[in-house]
Parts: C-alpha cells; sequence; structure tokens
C-alpha cells in the first residue's frame, strides 16, 4: 500500500469460505459472484491507485431484493461489505481495507420514472451521472450537480458522499435536492423513503443519515431528486487575475452584479494550470501569454440570451477597468466552452499524471484559504510542488501537493499541520470528498467529541455487527 494506514483487521469478522460463496450464487446467479483476479485487482483499487485492498469475491446486484438477502447474510455471518459504486472516491472509501466484500452496484442502473411538471426524477442508485445528464437534457431538464468524475461516478456514490461539485453555489447541496431515497440496512431491512415531495415535515428526516454517510449506514438503492429545468442561454468566461486578493473581490463582485444568473465561480492557481498543460492532451491555454497567478471561471445560466451576456460583458468590461482582473475570454461557442471546463476538470488527472499526490479537501472562509497553500509552500521548499484550485465560489479549497513518488517523510511534514491549520480557522478537513478511509482517525479536527460520539451511538443502532464499510469515516475505535 502506498499510503501509511494504522488500522488492522478486525478479527471479529468472518473470512468467507466455500460455503458463503455457493450462497451468494444462489441469490444472485453464478455470473454476478465475480472472483476473477483482474476484475478484483480493479475494483480493490481506488482512482489514485493510493490504496489497495485484498478482497476476494465482488457481489452485483440487480435489484434492492438481492441486496437486501445479501446484507442480511452477511450480518448473520459476520462478513465486512464495502458498498461500491463507480469507485472515484478521493478518500479511499469505496475500496476495501483488507478483505470486505465489495457489492458493486453498476448493474443498478435503471430509471424509474422522471416528472416533466415537477422535475422529480426517480432512479436507481448505479446509473452514471453522465447518463442522467445525457437522460435529462433530452427532456429539457439539468441534473443539480455536475463534477469531473461524471463519466464513471454513480448517483448513489454521488448521494453517499454529498458531492458537491460544480454547480452547488448555484443548486445547493444534495441535502436540498434529494427528495427521497430507498436504502437497505445492514440486517437487510428495505428502508423506503423514496418520496417524491418537496415538503414533509412528519417526524424526523432520515434520508439525510445516509446522504453523506459514506456507506457507513446502509446501501442506498434508489434515489429522488429534484432537477431543475434547462435554461437556453449560458456563457463562461476565462479570466486571469494578478493576486488572491483579487480573486476574493471578483467573487463579491460577481454575486452583486451576476447573482441570478451565476452558476459556476471556480479558481485554479498558476501551478495548477502549468500542470494541467504539460500533462493533459490537447489542453491548451485560452489566454496568451504571460501567464498569470491566478485563473478563474465564471458560467452564468439565464433565460435571455441577448441580456444575460450583455450583463456578463459589462461585468467583465468594468472588473478590466478596475484592475480585479488582467485578461479574459468568453467562450464563443459550445466547443471552446468545453475546452475551458476541460481545464478546469482536468487538474486531478494532470496531478495524477505528475505521479504521487496527497489530496486535501478543505473548507475554509474564503479570505484565509490562499494563505494555507502559500504555507505549505514556505514549509515544503521545492521538495514538493504545492497547487491550489477549487469552489472559490463556495469556499473550498482543493490543496494538493504532487511529488515524485509517495514519501513518508514529506507525509509528516503536512498531517497533521494541514488539519490544525483547517480546525484553528474554524474550517472543515472535508468539504465535499468524505472522510473514507483517510479521515477515518480525523473526524475530531472538525467535530466535537460529543457529536462524534453520537455519530459511533447511531452507527452502533443501525449496523450492531459494524459490517458496513469498517475502517471508514468514524476512528475504528469507536465502532469495533
Ligand atoms: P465510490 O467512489 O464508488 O464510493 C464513494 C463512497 O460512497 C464510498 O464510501 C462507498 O462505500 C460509498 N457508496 C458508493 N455507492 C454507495 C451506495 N449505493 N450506497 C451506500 N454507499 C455507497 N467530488 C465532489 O464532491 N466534487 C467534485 O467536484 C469532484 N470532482 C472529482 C473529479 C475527479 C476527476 C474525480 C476522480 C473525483 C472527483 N470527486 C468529486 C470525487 C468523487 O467523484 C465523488 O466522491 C463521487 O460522488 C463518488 O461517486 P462514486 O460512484 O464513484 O462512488
Amino acid at each position: 500500500r502506498n499510503y501509511a494506514t494504522s488500522a488492522e483487521r478486525n478479527p471479529k469478522f468472518s473470512s468467507v469460505n466455500s460455503e458463503d460463496i455457493s450462497h451468494f450464487k444462489s441469490i444472485l446467479g453464478e455470473k454476478y459472484v465475480i472472483e476473477d483476479e483482474d476484475k478484483l485487482d480493479d475494483a480493490n483499487t481506488d482512482w489514485m491507485r493510493k490504496y489497495k485492498g485484498s478482497s476476494k469475491l465482488m457481489l452485483q446486484p440487480r435489484t434492492t431484493e438481492e441486496v437486501s438477502q445479501i446484507l442480511k447474510y452477511c450480518n448473520s455471518r459476520h462478513i465486512a461489505v464495502v458498498p461500491q459504486g463507480g469507485n472515484t472516491g478521493l478518500v479511499g472509501g469505496s475500496i476495501p481495507i483488507f478483505d470486505e466484500v465489495i457489492i458493486n452496484t453498476s448493474l443498478m442502473h435503471k430509471i424509474v420514472s422522471f416528472d416533466k411538471v415537477s422535475g422529480v426524477l426517480v432512479c436507481e442508485a448505479g446509473c452514471v451521472l453522465e447518463n442522467l445528464i445525457s437522460f435529462l437534457d433530452n427532456e429539457g431538464f439539468i441534473m443539480p450537480l455536475d463534477l469531473g468524475a461524471k463519466g464513471s461516478c454513480q448517483i448513489g456514490g454521488n448521494v453517499s458522499t454529498n458531492a458537491g461539485g460544480l454547480r452547488l453555489v448555484r443548486y445547493g447541496s444534495l441535502h436540498g435536492n434529494v427528495l427521497g431515497l430507498e436504502a437497505v440496512l445492514a440486517d437487510g431491512t428495505v428502508l423506503d423513503m423514496l418520496g417524491t415531495l418537496r415538503k414533509d415535515n412528519t417526524g424526523y428526516d432520515l434520508k439525510h443519515l445516509f446522504i453523506g454517510s459514506e456507506g457507513s449506514l446502509g446501501l442506498i438503492t434508489k434515489i429522488s431528486i429534484l432537477t431543475p429545468p434547462k435554461l437556453s442561454s449560458v456563457n463562461l468566461a476565462f479570466l486571469a487575475c494578478s493576486d488572491y486578493s483579487s480573486c476574493q473581490k471578483l467573487l463579491l463582485e460577481a454575486k452583486r452584479k451576476l447573482g441570478e444568473i451565476l452558476s459556476a465561480y471556480e479558481f485554479l492557481d498558476v501551478q495548477s494550470l502549468d500542470l494541467v498543460l504539460k500533462h493533459l492532451e490537447g489542453a491548451r491555454n485560452p489566454l496568451p501569454p504571460p501567464m498569470h497567478n491566478f485563473y478563474i471561471l465564471i458560467e452564468t445560466t439565464g433565460s435571455d440570451e441577448s441580456s444575460d451576456k450583455e450583463k456578463l460583458e459589462a461585468f467583465l468590461l468594468r472588473s478590466l477597468e478596475s484592475g480585479l482582473i488582467s485578461d479574459g475570454v468568453l467562450a464563443q461557442d459550445i466547443q471552446q466552452a468545453s475546452s475551458f471546463w476541460h481545464i478546469r476538470e482536468g487538474v486531478p488527472e494532470a496531478l495524477m499524471k505528475a505521479g504521487g499526490v496527497y489530496k486535501y479537501d478543505l473548507s475554509l472562509p474564503v479570505e484565509k484559504m490562499y494563505d494555507l497553500v502559500e504555507e505549505m509552500r514556505t514549509r515544503l521548499g521545492s521538495a514538493a510542488n504545492v497547487v491550489g484550485y477549487g469552489h472559490l465560489g463556495d469556499g473550498n479549497l482543493h490543496l494538493n501537493i504532487s511529488i515524485p513518488q509517495y514519501d513518508n517523510t514529506i507525509l509528516a511534514q503536512i498531517e497533521p499541520f494541514v488539519y490544525e491549520w483547517t480546525s484553528k480557522h474554524h474550517g472543515s478537513i472535508s468539504a465535499e470528498h468524505g472522510l473514507g478511509h483517510m479521515k477515518a482517525d480525523k473526524i475530531h479536527y472538525s467535530k466535537s467529541p460529543e457529536t462524534v460520539q453520537l455519530m459511533a451511538s447511531i452507527k452502533k443502532l443501525m449496523d450492531p455487527h459494524g459490517i458496513l464499510n469498517p475502517y471508514k469515516v468514524l476512528p475504528p475505535s469507536l465502532t469495533s
């Protein structure tokens, strides 16, 4: 394993034997009980190739009933499991740490219903985000979330991680957009909370426990989600700023002057852009030389083509005149817009290609956010390439430390410093990626002891044997 882990396999979990395998085959059919080494190798390894489990078994259920039978059996035999969607998670949450059975949702990919009047989509957890985006596009709607991993990540994984992404600044988090869900508990009980109502104050709203709990409380099988109508005018600007303070002031101005049409406000520093230009095929800087210190993408989405464009152009002109931006270009067509997005969305891939990467996904007060990047640069000197990018409009920094290969002495200079710094500034050590395995024992930097204790009690109540995604989210000492 590339990444230091202090976890030890919990001996209370049973290892899978041939009788178990026969039982799983009787539930799913032979074809959907995967023991093939190549397939397992992929499923055991995370997107960053940082974590590697040693599971010998992956199950591919096609229905809620099959998930229920699998979990009921695993619970009775104390077999640990890891729910897996598209396996694009960035915190080592979707892969087994030891020999947990992988329950992969890829074959649960049906769209159940779509109501054009309310915009409510009901679908199975294994639907790939990009497929949902295309489906809705044909209906004249959009998904309220979008992220660089859309071609592989699944809506069940998105909801389980409470994924944020590029549109949160406009449409809010999944806690607001998910109207209902169906989930299977550790003992196989199916919880039907698949409501499609916008308003329903009948008791505790338990669906929220599953949104963002990273498969530690149940396996989500179906989702009902509110989708906004697709608006006719979308504009995208790629801008340059000379310093971080201008990026902040520009954000405030954008909220004031573009408020109702602003749909994304993303930033990357010149070090991030450099990586993209070096490592991503076809990537080209939309702006002529010289290079600037920071780059901002502003997207607007509205219903009036000419007035939206006029508004954005006037905003850009004023920002140029006042010196908030040093240069900028408006995408002239869809191809150009997607080439701008390719740069911002391509940063994680470029980092991967550059070697090893330590990734930190932090919520911080916007005015403090970039101080951390600079302090980290000073701390690590020439040993690493420290880059900052992310969802500035949401106060979400992706601090990434790129190194030729993983190195524990560098890691010791980064952690716990990065968590202590974030905690001192009242930030969150996980803005949108979750805690997974990477930060299971770091939760106390962002949550009080009483809160963590209540979480552990809820986990114990819902999953008494702790079979659901062990070694993730909460410190193992509290859940074993
Ligand atoms: P997986 O990686 O398979 O699983 C993630 C977690 O959810 C695991 O803990 C897993 O056990 C659990 N899980 C999966 N499915 C279920 C289920 N049905 N029921 C219960 N638990 C389940 N994230 C953002 O928030 N914003 C971004 O902008 C963003 N950009 C990204 C860009 C790239 C290039 C990449 C590689 C990743 C990015 N991510 C981003 C992270 C990742 O894509 C998200 O966390 C995504 O929501 C994970 O979905 P998935 O289907 O791949 O889930």
